[in-house]
């Protein structure tokens, strides 16, 4: 709870790689402005089109090292032994603290961390409809070397085995239906 002007909670959204994590939050972004969604640190580099700030803050290591040491990262992690990822901690507390329905967008290991500080966050799994699905959006991606996809698929397999740590599953059939779903969770909460 974030006060008593508002119900609004922070939804925490994990799931496998390339199960649409990044693409329903964009739906959300997009159709739901009052909804704020974290912007993560990561060390790795760009994708074409992706803005710094906007999509991430890309940083190198000796800045992700210092946001560590510094304390300002709510959670962080290495995904697919690539990168490391973390949530920025201030700009969340004063999200919600303004009341605002608050979402990240993290992998498991850092749904995880949060869980250990922010218990009373709702823990949203996004499940592909298949696995044969997951696949293929993987595949379908692109962006990934043949070594980086592999890679990813392990980290799926395990990652999709979680599910009964959340608090929901919402499956990811249509990407505005389930972005719909989360602000739903954002505004009202479990019913
Ligand atoms: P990508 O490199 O494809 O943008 O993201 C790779 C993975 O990193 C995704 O599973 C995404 O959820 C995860 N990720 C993005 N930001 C964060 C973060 O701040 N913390 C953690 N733990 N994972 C993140």
């Amino acid at each position: 709870m974030t006060g008593p002007a508002s119900n609004n909670r922070l939804v925490v959204l994990a799931g496998p790689t390339a199960v649409g994590k990044g693409t329903v939050a964009a739906a959300v972004r997009e159709r739901h402005h009052d909804v704020w969604i974290s912007v993560s640190a990561t060390t790795r580099a760009p994708r074409p089109g992706e803005i710094d700030g906007v999509h991430y803050h890309f940083v190198d290591d000796a800045e992700f090292d210092r946001l560590i040491a510094e304390g300002e990262l709510l959670e962080w992690a290495v995904v697919h032994r690539a990168a490391r990822y973390g949530t920025p901690r201030r700009p969340v507390e004063e999200s919600l603290a303004a009341g605002r329905p608050s979402m990240l967008e993290i992998d498991l290991q850092g749904a995880r961390q949060v869980r250990e500080t922010m218990p009373e966050a709702i823990f949203v799994f996004l499940k592909p409809p298949s696995w044969d699905e997951l696949v293929r959006r993987l595949v379908g991606r692109g962006t990934e070397t043949e070594e980086e996809r592999t890679r990813r698929l392990d980290t799926a397999r395990a990652e999709l085995a979680a599910e009964s740590e959340f608090d929901v599953t919402i499956v990811n059939h249509e990407v505005h239906a389930a972005a719909a779903e989360l602000v739903k969770l954002m505004e009202s909460g479990i019913s």
